[in-house]
Formats: C-alpha cells, sequence, structure tokens
C-alpha cells in the first residue's frame, strides 16, 4: 500500500500539473486578427454567430450558404462589426464543384487561407428511421463527402499558412441517436475521416490542426434537430456563446471541444465502459408521447 501511494501520488500530480498548465493557455482575440477564414452555413445559426464574432476580431470571412439574401445582410453586418474584409459565394453542397469552387475563392480574393470553418449541415427529418436510401446519400454528400472536398482543395494552402481546419459535429456523431439515424451517421463519419486524417498529419509532420467540436443542444433552428425542440428534455445553449467556444478552439489548435462541457463531455466518459447505461441516458431525454410518427 506504502509503495503504491509513492508511486500514484506523484503520478497523479504529474497528470493534474499537465491538465492545470494545458487548461491555463489563453485565448486572444488578436490571434484571429488579420486570419482569412471561410466559414459554411453561416447564413444563419452557429455559422452567422461565428461570423459576427470573427469580424469584431478583424478576420478576413468568406462565407457561404445557398440563400444570397441572408448572406447579403450576414456580410453587410460583419462589414459594420470591423471584418478586415466580408465576402461571400452563395450555392449548395450538394455539388461538389461548389465546395471546390468556395476554396477557390479564397485563394483568388484573400490570396491564401488560415482557418476553414466546416459547419453547414443539410436538411432532414427527426424520427424513426423511414428507409429512405436516397436520403441517407444525400446528406452524406451535403455532411460529409463536401467537407472532404473542401479540406482537399483547401489542403496546399492551409499547409502553406500552417493553418486550422474546424468541423463542427455533434453529440450524434460520438454516440447512437435515436430519431435522427441519418444525421448521426454523417456525424460519425466526420469522426472516422477527420481523426485518421490527423493521425497522417501527425506521422508526416504537417503543421495544420484539426479540431472537431463536439456540441450539445443549441438554441438555432438547425434543421435536423427543429423537431427536436419539442421532445427533448434539456434546454439549448446559447449560439453566440457557442460560436466563441468552437473559435477559441481552432485557434487554441486543440484536438476536440466539447460544448457544454457538462452534457457532452462528461456522459462520454461512460461509453467504453457502460455503454448500455449511456444509451439509456441518451434514451431518456426524450419526450415519446411528443414525438409525431412519420
Ligand atoms: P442551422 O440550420 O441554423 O444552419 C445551417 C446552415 O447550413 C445554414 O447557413 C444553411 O443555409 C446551410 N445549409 C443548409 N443546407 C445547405 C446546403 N445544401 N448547402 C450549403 N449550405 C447549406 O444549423 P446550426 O447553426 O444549428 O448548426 C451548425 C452546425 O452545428 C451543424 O453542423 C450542426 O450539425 C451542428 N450542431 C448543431 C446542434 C444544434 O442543436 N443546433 C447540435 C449539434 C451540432 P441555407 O439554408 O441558406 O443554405
Amino acid at each position: 500500500m506504502g509503495r503504491l501511494q509513492k508511486i500514484l501520488i506523484p503520478f497523479l500530480g504529474l497528470v493534474l500539473a499537465f491538465w492545470f498548465y494545458s487548461a491555463r493557455e489563453n485565448f486572444k482575440p488578436e490571434m484571429l486578427k488579420g486570419k482569412r477564414v471561410i466559414v459554411t452555413g453561416a447564413s444563419t445559426g452557429i455559422g452567422e454567430q461565428m461570423a459576427y464574432h470573427l469580424a469584431r476580431m478583424g478576420s478576413h470571412i468568406l462565407i457561404t450558404a445557398r440563400t444570397e439574401a441572408k448572406l447579403q445582410k450576414v456580410v453587410e453586418r460583419c462589414l459594420e462589426l470591423g471584418a478586415a474584409s466580408a465576402r461571400y459565394v452563395s450555392g449548395t453542397m450538394e455539388d461538389m464543384a461548389f465546395a471546390e469552387h468556395v476554396v477557390k475563392e479564397a485563394e483568388t480574393s484573400l490570396g491564401g487561407l488560415d482557418m476553414l470553418i466546416l459547419n453547414h449541415v443539410g436538411t432532414s427529418y427527426f424520427g424513426y428511421f423511414n428507409g429512405d436510401v436516397g436520403h441517407v446519400r444525400k446528406l452524406l454528400e451535403i455532411n460529409f463527402l463536401s467537407y472532404v472536398a473542401m479540406t482537399t482543395s483547401a489542403l496546399p494552402m492551409l499547409k502553406e499558412s500552417e493553418g486550422s481546419i474546424v468541423v463542427v459535429s455533434s453529440m450524434a456523431g460520438k454516440v447512437g441517436f435515436p430519431f435522427t439515424v441519418p444525421y448521426s451517421a454523417t456525424k460519425f463519419a466526420l469522426d472516422g475521416f477527420f481523426s485518421s486524417l490527423r493521425q497522417e498529419f501527425s506521422i508526416q509532420s504537417v503543421n495544420v490542426s484539426i479540431t472537431l467540436c463536439i456540441l450539445g443542444f443549441i438554441d438555432t433552428a438547425e434543421s435536423a434537430l427543429r423537431a427536436a425542440a419539442e421532445v427533448l428534455l434539456v434546454p439549448p445553449a446559447p449560439r453566440e456563446e457557442c460560436a466563441l467556444e468552437i473559435l477559441r478552439a481552432g485557434a487554441l489548435r486543440r484536438r476536440e471541444l466539447y460544448y457544454r462541457y457538462g452534457s457532452t463531455r462528461l456522459p462520454l466518459l461512460l461509453r467504453d465502459w457502460a455503454a448500455e447505461l449511456l444509451d439509456y441516458l441518451v434514451r431518456s431525454r426524450y419526450r415519446l408521447d411528443g414525438l409525431k410518427s412519420n
């Protein structure tokens, strides 16, 4: 017992010291001043809020989504808030050529890229899996393949700037969630692709960071989760704070962000040791009588 204590206490001390000092690394808004950033899905929701934060920090911003009228307004607001520059490209991420075009636009108009924030999400349904394979394929194209296409096109610029890729995912991409089966599948795919790519970057000494953001329920009108608000028993977190936490994690080159920590990271600690308990806890967050059958 005495010998165990002699080993255990210094070991715990080392772990705590590592945690304390790595957690102390400070974010400063100047870190993003003058940086060239693409934000996808920025016509509304969390993406729109990220654009406003970046504008206040003085970044060069290129935003994209489908709805041109909304993008125009977001760009105007970004310029009012102090963006070094702000522009948009409108189009759909169902089209991989468009995804690559957005990156090309950063090259021609900004002369390079420091941060690629992949945030857009296609419309899905909330309910039991309806067997529509075509919908799963389409959602994979929007929520996953376009992320891959943009990353591939942006890599030469990101390698040159030693920049960052920020991938917005969800709790539903770490643990099985009912009623959002196609959506969850696309978010799990992001984890597989970007976590594996991070390993290769490490082996090849590629200095491009990848931050995977695991979000809980946020107060936006997000397509896949709009109907969930009626049956979820948890209150949503504010999108402005969420957007700032994503930028902070990206600027600090964190491996993963868990927002909010208590409702994402802590439950996930159960995943490897008590998976059935975690599944039960996830199911218990829904009020099933509020669920409309599709
Ligand atoms: P919103 O629905 O508010 O915004 C989605 C954005 O994606 C919009 O700008 C939309 O613009 C754009 N978009 C939708 N379809 C396409 C398309 N086919 N091509 C290009 N752009 C498209 O979503 P949130 O802000 O809530 O979500 C942002 C991210 O956060 C997503 O990745 C989501 O999965 C994740 N997340 C959100 C949670 C939440 O509770 N809100 C929880 C967990 C994760 P337009 O319609 O103009 O194209």
